[in-house]
């Protein structure tokens, strides 16, 4: 017999999809024409460019061995010109850039690099859950920061300063917000710089949404805020800015020496990124300002059909200004897991529920804008005739 799971593994919250995921499979078995918007993956393909840079890419031997930890040179300098034009923020491609096998890796790493046994982590609820599991891995404790509509789906930081900091080491912060859709302006993000330096924590921000934004609406970065570098990194992905999910390729950027320590922990687990994934992640930064508009443009749309379609069905809906998924409070005498139950018997509409996000996601059903807008006007046509 073999020995027992970890401690830490136990620790991780269960994972709350599953029982939706069981009816879903149910339901696809049984032969229904499940409409899934409960996953938010982008469903339109990679450019042609790109994968033509990675089938090149792939012919030069050099690229079959190991590649470099901290990722190709010209990669780092192609993130580097990105950032400036994008945000205007001036980064060294060797010191303050570090390739990701996806973001969500370098997110759940980064507490391994800071935390010791019951050192504690300030985490949004609802969020992406690597927040907390990279948290509990590295042993140390959630502290959460609630993300409510009254306050926009910010964090109260007034509310976490009343709170001992003493064991605080680092902030998760994600804006444009999966799965709330919020996001956060200059001013929110000056405030959390001065909260962070004053009390010696580092701020983890999570951007994979940056480019992802509706009705002329262009994302900041933190890192564009005066001194975040002093305390701060963020994490991008190609993900969804350029329909690269499968591909694992992202980055993190700022702060020296939590690149560095980060760099550190990864030498140790992983070998890098397959170089001609690095090759065409450089074709995609350089990829023409349409190519963008046009995928935000296709997001807009589904956006418009999903909301103003409840609407008039008489939901509580509001269009989201970034990302792709719409943040939807459920009924009156519905729980979030009792909503999307039935709208998956009722509709065969898979949606996710908000307490898969974290306790504060009660009351809420995400839905993933990443099927085409005749399918989702056919959800809302199936919603309407729920009885
Ligand atoms: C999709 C997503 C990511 C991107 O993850 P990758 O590992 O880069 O694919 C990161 N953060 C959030 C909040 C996301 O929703």
């Amino acid at each position: 017999m073999i020995p027992d799971v970890s401690e830490r593994l136990k620790k991780i919250p269960p994972y709350l999809f599953a029982s939706i995921d069981r009816l879903k499979r149910e339901a696809i078995k049984a032969g229904k024409d499940i409409i899934d918007l409960g996953v938010g993956d982008p469903d339109t393909p990679t450019p042609q460019n790109v994968i033509d840079r990675l089938l090149q890419a792939a012919k030069n031997p050099a690229h079959h061995r190991y590649a470099l930890d901290q990722g190709m040179p010209l990669l780092r300098i192609a993130i580097s010109r990105w950032y400036e034009k994008r945000f205007g923020v001036v980064l060294d491609p060797d010191k303050e850039i570090l390739p990701l096998i996806g973001s969500k890796e370098g997110i759940a790493h980064i507490p391994l690099a800071f935390i010791n046994p019951n050192d504690e982590v300030l985490v949004p609820d609802p969020c992406y859950p690597p927040y907390k599991s990279g948290t509990i891995l590295a042993e140390g404790k959630v502290r959460i920061m609630s993300l409510l509509e009254s306050n926009a789906f910010l964090p109260d930081i007034n509310e976490v300063k009343k709170q001992g900091l003493n064991r605080v080491k680092m902030m998760f912060l994600n804006y444009p917000n999966n799965p709330t859709g919020a996001v956060a302006d200059k001013v929110f993000f000056e405030e959390v710089v001065e909260f962070a330096i004053k009390n010696n924590i580092l701020v983890c921000h999570d951007a994979a949404y940056s480019e992802i934004a509706f009705d002329g609406y262009k994302p900041v970065s933190f890192l564009s805020i005066p001194n975040a570098k002093e305390i701060g990194v963020e994490f991008h992905s190609l993900s969804k800015t350029c329909n690269m999910s499968g591909w694992r390729i992202g980055w993190v950027c700022g702060n020296s020496k939590a690149i560095l320590a980060l760099g550190r922990v990864k030498s140790n687990i992983d070998s890098g990124i397959f170089q001609a994934i690095q090759e065409a992640g450089i074709e995609a930064l350089n990829i023409p300002d349409g190519f963008l508009k046009n995928l935000n443009l296709m997001y807009q749309e589904r956006r418009d059909v999903l909301v103003e379609g409840l609407k008039q069905i008489g939901w509580n809906v509001k269009k989201q200004k970034a990302t792709f998924y719409v943040w939807i409070p459920v009924p009156p005498g519905y729980t979030s897991s009792e909503m999307s139950t039935t709208l998956l018997e009722k509709a065969n509409i898979v949606v996710a529920p908000g307490t898969g996000f974290g306790p504060n996601g009660e009351g809420y059903i995400r839905i993933a804008l990443t099927v085409d807008k005749n399918r989702i006007k056919e959800a809302v046509e199936r919603i309407a005739r729920i009885k």
